[in-house]
């Protein structure tokens, strides 16, 4: 297992547009693995390529469902509308109101780069749209409806 950095807002790699993905090179899959595992570690629902500097167009997210990679994704459908909590990786200890789709849609590839469509409602759709705005260069805080407030997390009972 290998762990990477994540980068917190204010480094300039969290603003820049990511590249597609053209072929999954080995490099590419360990940089899959090693994203998972640090999504993993901290404890987080999803995390996109540029949040551990790499300007690829790659999510993971696994909102208690099982990892899902996606690779190039491209939201084809949304619809509905949820205003609730939302946090990053990226911006540690902090979260704030977000209004996002209730439902979407999303074509993209799968670690052996073959493609696939998949459906998300409340919090998957929620971490799709956050995760794919990283690949465009967008932080949730740009679409935060009042004050970020500080997070305290709960212990686990
Ligand atoms: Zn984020």
């Amino acid at each position: 297992m290998a762990l990477r950095t994540i980068r917190v807002q204010g480094d300039p790699v969290l603003e820049k547009i990511c590249k597609p993905v053209k072929e999954l090179t080995p490099r590419t899959k360990e940089l899959i693995e090693d994203m998972l595992d640090t999504m993993y570690e901290a404890n987080g629902v999803g995390l996109a390529a540029p949040q551990v500097g790499i300007l690829k167009r790659i999510v993971v997210i696994d909102v208690g469902e099982g990892p899902v990679v996606m690779v190039n994704p491209v939201i084809l459908e949304t619809s509905g509308e949820q205003t609730g909590d939302e946090g990053c990786l990226s911006i540690p200890g902090k979260a704030g109101q977000v209004t996002r789709p209730n439902y979407v849609k999303v074509h993209a590839f799968d670690e052996n780069m073959e493609e696939y469509e998949i459906e998300g409602t409340e919090l998957m759709a929620r971490a799709m749209c956050h995760e794919i705005d990283h690949l465009d260069g967008h932080l949730y805080v740009e679409k935060v409806e009042g004050q970020l407030h500080d997070v305290t997390y709960e212990e686990e009972e």
